[in-house]
C-alpha cells in the first residue's frame, strides 16, 4: 500500500468531467467521492433505478468510516456483534478479537456490522444529488482520445469525460473492451442468504459454523432501526446443475442436525420475499485496474467469494480511494492523470487481490476438500488455534492496518 502521506494533496483541484458507469455500491461510492472533491460527475445505470442485491450484508469498520467521510449518514445503519467460528454441532472453535487501535481510530466499536444492502444503498443516496443519475442507459462501448474518453449508449448517446469509470459488476462491459475476456469460472459454491426477526436469538454475536461441507451463518443486523438477523448458508453446487424443488424445504434439509439458533432462524424466515439465491463465480487476478483515461471499482475487476463478506465494502473503499488518490492532480493533464492512478493500483490492487483469493481458498477448503482431508481439516479446526491464526494473519490483519492508518478526519 501506499504511504498516503506522501501523496500531494491540493485544495485547487480543476472541476472535471467524470463518467461513472454502473450505479451499484462501487459506482456510488465512485460518484459521491467525485462529486465531493468538485468534479461534475454523471453516474449511468442500465436500470430504471438503483436496485441493491437483495438481501443483507456485513460492513467493517473501514468501510463506514469512508462513507461518513462522504457525509453518509452511518447512525444507526447497522448492528455490531462478535463473529465467532463454530462446528455445526455449535462447538466454539475462535472468536474473533476485536482491535482497539481500529475501534479507536474509526470512533465506532466492534468490526463488521450487519445491515440491509437497500439500507446501506438509501444512505448513500440520501447524498447524492439526483441530478448525477442517469437511469436506463446501457453502456456499450468507449472511445478515447489522449485528451478525452467518450461513454457510449444503446439508445445512441454519448459523454465525453476525462476519466470513465468501470463500475459495471462482475459482468463489466467496460473491463471487458479495457481487458479482453474476463475469464469467469465457477467457484463450486452456491449462496442462499436471508433474513428475518426473531426475537429468542442473541443480538451481540454472529456465527460463522460448518458441518463438513456446508456453511451456515448468522449475524444480528439493523432492519430500519429495529433488531433482526441475517442468515447464509453456503453448499457445494456444480455449473449448469439447476435448482428444483421447494427452497424452504431444501434448506431446512440442509440445517438438519444443526445446533439452534440456525433452524430457529431458518423457520422464522419467509421464504418468499427475504431469501436470495447466489452461484458464486469468480475470475482470475488482474495485476493492473487502469488503463489510459479508464479506471475500475468493484467487482468489475475484483469479484470476491461471499466468503471474506468484504465485495461491496471493498467496491465502496475502492471508490473514495479513486477520488482520493486524484486528489490535488487536474484529470484533463495526461501525466497527472497517469500518477493518480498509479497510485490508485498500488493501494489497492494487491489488497484486494489477497482478500478475493483468501475468500475463494475458503471456499474450496470448506466446501470442496474430499474426505477423509475434510476429517482431518475438522479436527485441526475443532482442537487447535490453527483456524484464529489463519485467520487473524490472512483475513483481519490487513484490513485492520487499513483502518488503522486511514487518511480519514478524527472521530
Ligand atoms: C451471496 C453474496 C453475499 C455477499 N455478502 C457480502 C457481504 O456480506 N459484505 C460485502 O461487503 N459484500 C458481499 N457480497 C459482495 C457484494 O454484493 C458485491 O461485491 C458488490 O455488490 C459489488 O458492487 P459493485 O458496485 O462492484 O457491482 P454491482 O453491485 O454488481 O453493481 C453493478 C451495477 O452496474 C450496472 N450495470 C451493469 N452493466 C451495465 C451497463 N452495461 N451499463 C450500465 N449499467 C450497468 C448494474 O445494473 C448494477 O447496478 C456478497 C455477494 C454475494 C453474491
Amino acid at each position: 500500500m501506499t504511504s498516503f502521506s506522501s501523496m500531494t494533496s491540493s485544495s485547487a483541484t480543476p472541476r472535471r468531467r467524470v463518467a461513472v458507469i454502473g450505479a451499484g455500491p462501487g459506482g456510488l461510492s465512485a460518484a459521491l467521492a467525485f462529486h465531493r472533491a468538485g468534479h461534475e460527475v454523471r453516474l449511468y445505470e442500465r436500470q430504471n433505478a438503483v436496485r441493491p442485491l437483495g438481501g443483507a450484508v456485513l460492513l467493517s469498520l473501514p468501510v463506514l468510516s469512508v462513507l461518513r467521510d462522504m457525509g453518509v449518514n452511518i447512525d444507526k445503519l447497522g448492528a455490531y456483534g462478535v463473529t465467532e467460528f463454530r462446528n455445526h454441532q455449535g462447538r466454539l472453535r475462535t472468536r474473533l478479537p476485536f482491535n482497539s487501535r481500529a475501534e479507536a481510530r474509526a470512533g465506532l466499536p466492534g468490526w463488521h456490522y450487519g445491515m440491509l444492502r437497500s439500507a446501506a444503498v438509501e444512505r448513500m443516496l440520501q447524498v447524492i444529488p439526483q441530478d448525477l443519475l442517469h437511469t436506463r442507459k446501457t453502456f456499450k462501448r468507449y472511445t478515447e482520445t489522449e485528451s478525452s474518453v467518450t461513454a457510449h449508449f444503446d439508445d445512441g448517446s454519448e459523454w465525453e469525460a476525462d476519466l470513465l469509470v468501470g463500475a459495471d459488476g462482475i459482468r463489466s462491459v467496460v473491463a471487458q473492451q479495457t481487458f479482453g475476456d474476463l475469464g469467469l469460472f465457477h467457484c463450486g459454491i452456491q449462496v442462499w442468504l436471508a433474513w428475518c426477526h426473531c426475537d429468542s436469538v442473541p443480538r451481540d454475536v454472529g456465527w460463522i459454523s460448518h458441518s463438513r461441507q456446508v456453511q451456515a451463518s448468522f449475524f444480528p443486523i439493523l432492519h430500519n432501526g429495529q433488531a433482526a438477523h441475517e442468515w447464509w448458508v453456503v453448499e457445494p453446487w456444480n455449473e449448469g446443475k439447476s435448482f428444483k424443488g421447494d427452497v424452504k424445504t431444501h434448506v431446512m434439509g440442509l440445517l438438519k442436525g444443526w445446533a439452534d439458533p440456525l433452524p430457529q432462524l431458518a423457520a422464522a424466515t419467509d421464504f418468499e420475499k427475504n431469501c436470495f439465491r447466489w452461484e458464486v463465480y469468480n475470475r482470475p487476478a488482474l495485476q493492473s485496474w487502469s488503463k489510459g483515461r479508464v479506471s475500475f471499482v468493484g467487482d468489475a475487476v475484483h469479484p470476491v467469494s461471499p466468503y471474506a463478506a468484504y465485495g461491496m465494502g471493498m467496491a465502496i473503499e475502492d471508490g473514495w480511494w479513486l477520488a482520493k488518490c486524484l486528489e490535488g492532480l487536474d484529470l484533463a493533464r495526461d501525466q497527472d492523470l497517469r500518477q493518480g492512478l498509479a497510485r490508485y493500483d498500488r493501494q489497492r490492487v494487491d489488497y484486494t487481490n489477497k482478500n478475493a483469493k483468501v475468500a475463494r481458498y475458503m471456499g474450496y477448503l470448506f466446501h470442496r476438500t474430499p474426505w477423509p482431508l475434510s476429517a482431518v481439516r475438522d479436527a485441526v479446526f475443532d482442537h487447535t488455534g490453527f483456524l484464529e491464526k489463519a485467520l487473524v494473519q490472512n483475513y483481519l490483519k490487513d484490513a485492520e492496518q487499513q483502518m488503522e492508518t486511514l487518511p480519514i478526519g478524527a472521530y
